[in-house]
C-alpha cells in the first residue's frame, strides 16, 4: 500500500500571509523542498490538503486557486518533487474543512494510502487533528515553540524532519 506525506499549504509550503491567492505573494517556506525530497526518496507520495475558506468568503475564486496551484506544482517539479494530489476545502464548514478529516479520507480512498504508515506536517492544531482523525499517527507541527505532545512532534523547519527520522519507520 502507498504511504503518503500530507502537507498543509499556507504556513507549511508557503509563508502564511493570510488568504494568499496571488503568485507574487507565494513565498516558499525554507526547507520544504528538502523535506519533500526526503519523503519521496523513501517512497512516500506527497499530498496537499488545504483549507481555502477565502473562496467562500469571496476573497478569491476557484480559478485563482487553480492558477496558484499550477504555479506551485511547477515550482515543486523544477526541484524534483512531484505532488501527487491537491485537496482543498473552499467552504466555511463541512466534513472536508480541517479539523474534520474529509480531505484526508478522500486522499486515502483515491490513492489507497496506508494511513498508519503515513506522515503529516501542519502549522495548526487543526491540521494535526484532521490527520489524526483520518488515522495518521506520525504528525509534525511546524512551530517556533519547541515541544512534543502525544499527538505530534514540533519542528522549527521542515528541513528537520529527515534528521528526526520522520520518514524512517
Ligand atoms: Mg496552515
Amino acid at each position: 500500500m502507498t504511504r503518503a506525506f500530507f502537507l498543509d499549504r499556507d504556513g507549511v509550503i508557503n509563508a502564511d500571509k493570510a488568504y494568499v491567492h496571488k503568485i507574487s505573494d507565494f513565498e516558499f517556506v525554507d526547507g520544504i523542498f528538502d523535506a519533500c525530497r526526503a519523503a519521496q526518496s523513501r517512497g512516500f507520495i506527497i499530498i496537499v490538503a488545504t483549507n481555502q475558506s477565502g473562496i467562500a468568503r469571496g476573497y478569491y475564486s476557484e480559478e485563482d486557486f487553480a492558477k496558484l496551484t499550477a504555479h506551485m506544482l511547477g515550482e515543486f517539479e523544477k526541484r524534483g518533487v512531484r505532488i501527487a494530489d491537491v485537496f482543498h476545502c473552499p467552504l466555511l464548514d463541512g466534513p472536508d474543512r480541517k479539523p474534520n478529516p474529509g480531505m484526508f479520507l478522500k486522499a486515502r480512498d483515491r490513492h489507497r494510502i496506508d494511513m498508519a504508515r503515513s506522515v503529516s506536517l501542519g502549522d495548526r492544531e487543526r491540521d494535526i487533528e484532521a490527520a489524526s482523525r483520518a488515522g495518521v499517527v506520525r504528525n509534525y507541527l511546524l512551530s517556533e515553540s519547541a515541544g512534543k505532545t502525544a499527538a505530534y512532534a514540533v519542528v522549527k523547519s521542515p528541513k528537520e524532519m529527515e534528521a528526526l527520522g520522520a520518514f524512517d519507520f
